[in-house]
């Protein structure tokens, strides 16, 4: 049998959302997201617009699996304005705050993604407290302060099931190439004992949980 890939629709609603992912890294997704959804629902922590939802979204929905999008929607640290990353037509003026959430769900439209992501408009810790579910993979790309690294990390490692993915975008094992929280916390679940290392995408690191 052949297997499912992404469809040239899916990547290119993926290649105009905005936001920061390679489009190997978003086919590593697809496939993690595609090979694990038998396990749990796919969780991902930190969506933004929606590039990675589009790539996670279409391996749940391969598998017959949903995809939650968890995100506060009033960006991370580096989106604020003034910051790096800032884009103003996602602030909305009148709240004085960011919100991502609109571009989310325009993103999850194109994609024809509706009945396959669930959006979870709240903060990681507050998300994880009601999450009762093995999940079969959690994505793990949210703020990059070390503070919200290390909440996201211990409100959502422990929810992975047996077999199950953690992922985690951003590692830059070269400190001049990037922030550090997401490698630091990718090396707290090595260290843990609980999770075998996969190959990396890029900057996209894999672990499976024993
Ligand atoms: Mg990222």
């Amino acid at each position: 049998m052949a297997e499912i890939t992404m469809s040239a629709r899916a990547l290119e609603v993926a290649a105009q959302c905005k936001g920061f992912l390679d489009v190997d890294e978003g086919r590593r997704l697809f496939e993690l997201a595609r090979d694990h959804s038998h396990l749990g629902p796919i969780v991902e922590i930190g969506s933004y617009c929606g590039k990675s939802a589009v790539y996670l979204g279409n391996g749940a929905r391969a598998a017959g699996g949903t995809l939650v999008c968890v995100d506060h929607h009033r960006g991370n640290e580096e989106n604020q304005r003034g910051e790096l990353y800032h884009d103003p037509e996602v602030y909305d003026a009148d709240a004085e705050r960011l919100d991502s959430l609109p571009f989310l769900r325009e993103t999850l439209r194109k994609a024809d993604l509706e009945d396959t992501v669930l959006v979870f408009v709240a903060r990681s810790a507050r998300a994880a407290d009601l999450w009762k579910v093995p999940a079969g993979m959690v994505f793990i790309d949210g703020g990059h302060t070390q503070a919200a690294a290390d909440i996201d990390y211990e409100s959502w490692a422990p929810k992975v099931a047996p077999g199950g993915i953690l992922a985690i975008h951003d590692l830059f094992p070269n400190p001049a190439e990037g922030g550090q929280a997401p490698i630091n916390i990718y090396r707290r679940a090595l260290a843990s004992g609980d999770f075998d290392e996969l190959p990396t995408t890029k900057t996209l690191g894999v672990l499976r949980r024993r």
